[in-house]
């Protein structure tokens, strides 16, 4: 029950969606270069969408995720970029849309978990963390937001947390963020819902990633007794949900949070 081998995501989508769902779309999943993003990226590009992922740091694991896109019969390529940078990433979009055509998907994904107690809590753990959740999903959807509005054409799927839904201590930052991230898919969905943009949102529980790896067992043993499927969740589930979001069989849903997290949070 402690963790779930990864799944094999491009062969599992394919069983479950229609391997076409996604062609001829253009995808921008910010941190996918490892755990959910990567998921979410490689279910993408084994469902027909051309995807764009973007990464941090780590240039050898987002090399790695377009390989297995491109090796699995997809389109894919990797950028390095900052979310957190406003000016860099308005740029950036720009010239990836020049390259690789309309991007009609964005999810963003790229996030940190800067964790302390509160009253320990250094103003530069609170920064980097707001700036990379909240305002790092900010600034891309800005970037896209009035080309989506003119196309009459959009998708944005923000990945918060069951932490944004509940709160965590220990996590004041992450969760204000998360939560910061739910308001604000509701107040873009409520804007460009007249324009056929529909921006929703995911809150995973509890997914093994490198964010989560370095709790120990009995730690997690803990946390799996909260957790009412009695198993950590694998990336491919969320990414499961983000296809669905980002397909037309959410066509009538906007400004949604869907929770992904065997139970946990039922609101
Ligand atoms: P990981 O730590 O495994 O991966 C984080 C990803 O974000 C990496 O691709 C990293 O790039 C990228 N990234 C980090 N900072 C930036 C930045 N400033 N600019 C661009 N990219 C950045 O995280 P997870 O896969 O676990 O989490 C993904 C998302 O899901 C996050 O938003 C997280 O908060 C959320 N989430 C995760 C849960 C979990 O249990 N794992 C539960 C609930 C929500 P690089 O590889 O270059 O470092």
């Amino acid at each position: 029950k402690k963790s779930t081998e990864l799944a094999d995501v491009a062969t599992v989508m394919k069983q479950i969606y229609a391997p076409t769902l996604l062609a001829g779309k253009v995808a921008l999943v910010t941190g996918g270069s490892r755990g959910i993003g990567k998921a979410i990226a490689l279910a993408f590009g084994a469902l027909g969408a051309k995807v764009i992922i973007n990464y941090a740091g780590n240039a050898q694991a987002a090399e790695a995720t377009v390989g297995e896109i491109v090796r699995s019969g997809g389109i894919a390529t990797c950028v390095q970029f900052d979310v957190s940078d406003f000016n860099l990433v308005q740029d950036t979009v720009k010239a990836l849309e020049k390259e690789h055509g309309s991007i009609e998907i964005l999810v963003n994904n790229a996030g940190v978990s800067r964790d302390n107690l509160f009253v320990k809590f250094k103003e530069e753990e609170w920064d980097n963390t707001l700036d990379t959740n909240l305002k790092g999903t900010f600034n891309c959807s800005r970037a896209l937001a009035m080309s989506m509005m003119r196309k009459r054409a959009g998708k944005i799927i923000n990945i918060s947390s069951v932490v944004g839904l509940t709160g965590n201590a220990g996590q004041s930052a992450y969760a204000a963020s998360k939560a910061g991230v739910i308001g604000f898919t509701k107040a873009l969905a409520l804007e460009l819902a007249g324009r056929n943009v529909q921006i929703n949102a995911i809150a995973p529980g509890y997914i093994s990633t490198d964010m989560t790896s370095a709790l120990s067992n009995e730690v997690l043993a803990k946390i799996i007794e909260k957790i009412p499927v009695q198993k950590v969740g694998d990336p491919i589930e969320v990414a499961k949900a983000a296809v669905f979001l980002a397909s037309p069989s959410s066509s009538y849903m906007t400004g949604q949070t869907l929770a992904v997290d065997g139970g946990m949070t039922m609101h």
